[in-house]
C-alpha cells in the first residue's frame, strides 16, 4: 500500500516543527515517509485510502531516538540475543522511541563481537518496535579511574586488532572512550575516518585534555556529569569543556537520580536545547518490578526508580525517554517547543542520520510520537507504521475509500 497516496493521516494535533509550533495541524504519511503536512484541516485528497489517526488534544513530536540504552524487560544487549533485542525495541516503542542504538558496556572482545552480530541481525525496522540504527560501543576503552559500574578489570587501552575488528562490523555508529588515554587517540582518528561519532565517556580528562580530544575529533559527551570529574573552578575537566565548547553535544540521563534538576538547568542554559541529547542509559531491569538484578556480571538492586551496585554506585538507569522529557521540562520550566529536539533531532544529528530522522518535515521518515498533555505516550509511529497504541483513535481505511483513491479495486 505504499508509494501510491497517503497511507496514514494524523489530524487535529498540536505539531512541533523545526519552524515552530502549529496549534492544530495534520501530517500525511506515504509509505515510510512524511509526504505532506500543514495547519488546519487536511486536504480531502489525503483522506482517501488512508488510515486516519485522530490526534485531537495531543501533541505530535518526532519519534524519540535513544542513543544510549543497554537493556530492558529482562534483556541486555550483551545477551547477544536477536529476539531479546526485538523485545527491547517493542518496550521502547511503548515509551515513544522510534529509533535506537543498542549499547554495549565493557566486556571481553568475543562478547562484544557476539553482541554486535546480534545487533546486525535486527538492524532496521522491528515489527511493532523501534528501528535499530546500529550499535553504540560504550567501552571497553575507558579510564578505570572513572569506571562507574563498568567492569574495571576489563577496561583496557585500545588494541589495534581488537578495536579494528569491532569497527569492521560496520554497524557501530557511536563509540564512547576515554580520549585522554594516550593509547586510545589513534582510535578516535580511525573511528572518525569511518564516519563513527566518538564520545568522551568514563573519562578523567582535564580541561586541556578535553580540548585536545575535540581537536582529535570527539564531538559527543557520554552522560554529562556522570563518570567524569566534577566541575572544578580551577580544573573544569571534561565537564567544563562539555558545558562551554559548542562542538560537543551532551548526553543527559534525566532521571533526577543521576543528575540534580539544578544541574540539568545549568546544562540547558549552557548548551541550549540543541546541545542536549536525552538518553536513558537504561538496563535490564527497566520495565520490570523492583528487586535484585544483574548489570553486566555484577549484582544490582532496582529500587525507588534507580538501580545500584552493592556499594551504591549507579548501574545505569531504569528510565524511559518519555519520563526523561517530562523531568527535563519540570527541571527547566522550558516549553516543549524548545525542548523537543533533545529527544530526537539532536540525537539524529549526533550520529549523522538527520537527513532522514529527527524532525517533522516532508520527505523525512514518518517517525512520530503522540503525547497527551502530561507527556504520556498515546501512540508511536515508526517509519510510517503504528507500532504502539493509538487503537481507539484510529479509523482504518475502508476498501471503498481505497478504491476511490486509486481508481481501481483494492488489492486482495
Ligand atoms: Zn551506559
Amino acid at each position: 500500500m505504499s508509494g501510491d497516496g497517503t497511507t496514514l493521516l494524523v489530524t487535529g494535533a498540536r505539531v512541533l516543527t523545526p519552524g515552530g509550533e502549529w496549534p492544530r495541524g495534520w501530517i500525511a504519511v506515504e509509505g515510510r515517509r512524511i509526504a505532506a503536512m500543514g495547519q488546519g484541516r487536511p486536504p480531502e485528497r489525503h483522506r482517501a485510502g488512508a488510515d486516519v489517526l485522530d490526534a485531537g488534544g495531543l501533541v505530535v513530536l518526532p519519534g524519540f531516538i535513544d542513543l544510549h540504552v543497554h537493556g530492558a524487560v529482562g534483556v541486555d544487549v550483551l545477551d547477544a540475543d536477536p529476539d531479546g533485542l526485538r523485545r527491547m525495541a517493542r518496550h521502547y516503542a511503548g515509551h515513544g522511541v522510534t529509533a535506537w542504538l543498542p549499547t554495549t558496556m565493557t566486556a571481553a572482545g568475543r562478547d562484544l563481537e557476539r553482541a554486535l552480530e546480534a545487533v546486525g541481525e535486527v538492524l532496521g525496522p522491528v515489527d511493532r518496535g523501534a528501528t535499530v540504527l546500529g550499535a553504540h560501543l560504550e567501552g571497553p576503552y575507558l579510564n578505570p579511574a572513572r569506571h562507574g559500574a563498568q567492569d574495571r578489570s576489563l577496561i583496557r587501552v585500545a588494541e589495534r586488532a581488537e578495536a579494528t575488528r569491532l569497527l569492521d562490523s560496520g554497524i557501530v555508529r557511536l563509540l564512547a572512550l576515554a580520549p585522554e588515554v594516550e593509547g586510545n587517540r589513534w582510535l578516535i582518528a580511525e573511528a572518525v575516518a569511518r564516519g563513527v561519532t566518538v564520545s568522551a565517556g568514563h573519562t578523567d580528562a582535564t580541561y586541556d585534555q578535553a580540548l585536545r580530544a575535540v581537536a582529535d575529533g570527539v564531538r559527543h559527551v557520554t552522560h554529562a556529569f556522570n563518570a567524569m570529574r566534577p566541575l572544578g573552578h580551577r580544573e573544569p575537566g571534561m565537564l567544563g569543556a562539555a558545558l562551554t565548547v559548542p562542538e560537543l553535544a551532551c548526553e543527559l540521563v534525566a532521571d533526577n537520580v543521576h543528575v540534580h534538576p539544578a544541574a540539568m538547568r545549568l546544562l540547558l542554559q549552557a548548551k541550549g536545547a540543541d546541545g542536549v541529547v536525552l538518553v536513558t542509559d537504561a538496563v535490564r531491569a527497566t520495565g520490570l518490578p523492583d528487586g535484585a538484578y544483574q548489570v553486566g556480571d555484577q549484582p544490582a538492586i532496582h529500587m525507588d526508580g534507580a538501580i545500584r551496585l552493592a556499594d551504591g554506585t549507579l548501574a545505569g538507569s531504569v528510565l524511559t525517554l518519555d519520563r526523561a522529557l517530562h523531568n527535563l521540562q519540570s527541571a527547566t520550566g522550558r516549553p516543549l517547543a524548545e525542548l523537543w529536539a533533545a529527544t530526537s533531532r539532536n540525537a539524529a544529528r549526533a550520529i549523522g542520520v538527520d537527513d532522514a530522522k529527527g524532525s517533522l518535515e516532508p520527505g523525512k521518515d514518518a517517525d512520530l510520537v503522540l503525547l497527551d498533555p502530561e507527556l504520556r505516550v498515546v501512540a508511536t509511529v515508526a517509519e510510517g507504521v503504528l507500532v504502539h497504541g493509538g487503537g481507539g483513535r484510529l479509523r482504518r481505511a475502508t476498501p471503498t475509500q481505497a478504491a476511490t483513491h486509486s481508481g481501481r479495486p483494492p488489492p486482495r
